[in-house]
């Protein structure tokens, strides 16, 4: 566990403040849960209120995995910070560049191997 107070400092070096990027991503995180839709009331009525209980139940839906996904995202970085992995990168375990971290607080993978990624998808 002697890495962690090196990480600490390299992440207070790169000018990160990862207590108020906590806290940010808590407050995101507690606005999504309040924000999530509760599902449609049973459909009940003629058929045009059918149609759009229908639509808004599908609209929910995509809002919903989004919410999720965002969720899902704030939880990882909240991981990573929690377990002093935050800035590391996942692949080759280097530090991630200060500036891609201040743009981008979810990124898990330095530029090098976030390219690499991209190049070997297409
Ligand atoms: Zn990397």
């Amino acid at each position: 566990m002697e890495s962690t107070p090196i990480l600490q400092l390299w992440v207070g070096d790169m000018g990160i403040d990862l207590e108020a990027l906590r806290k940010r991503l808590e407050e995101e995180r507690a606005q999504l849960l309040a924000r999530a839709i509760p599902p449609p009331e049973p459909a009940k009525g003629d058929e045009a209120d059918l149609a759009a209980m229908h639509q808004a139940r599908e609209q929910a839906q995509w809002l919903a995995n989004d919410q999720k996904q965002r969720l899902a995202e704030i939880d990882k970085v909240l991981a990573r910070i929690a377990a002093g992995t935050y800035g590391i990168c996942e692949s080759c375990g280097k530090p991630i560049a200060p500036e891609r971290l201040q743009a981008k607080p979810q990124a898990t993978l330095c530029i090098e191997c976030q390219s690499k990624l991209e190049k070997r998808r297409k």
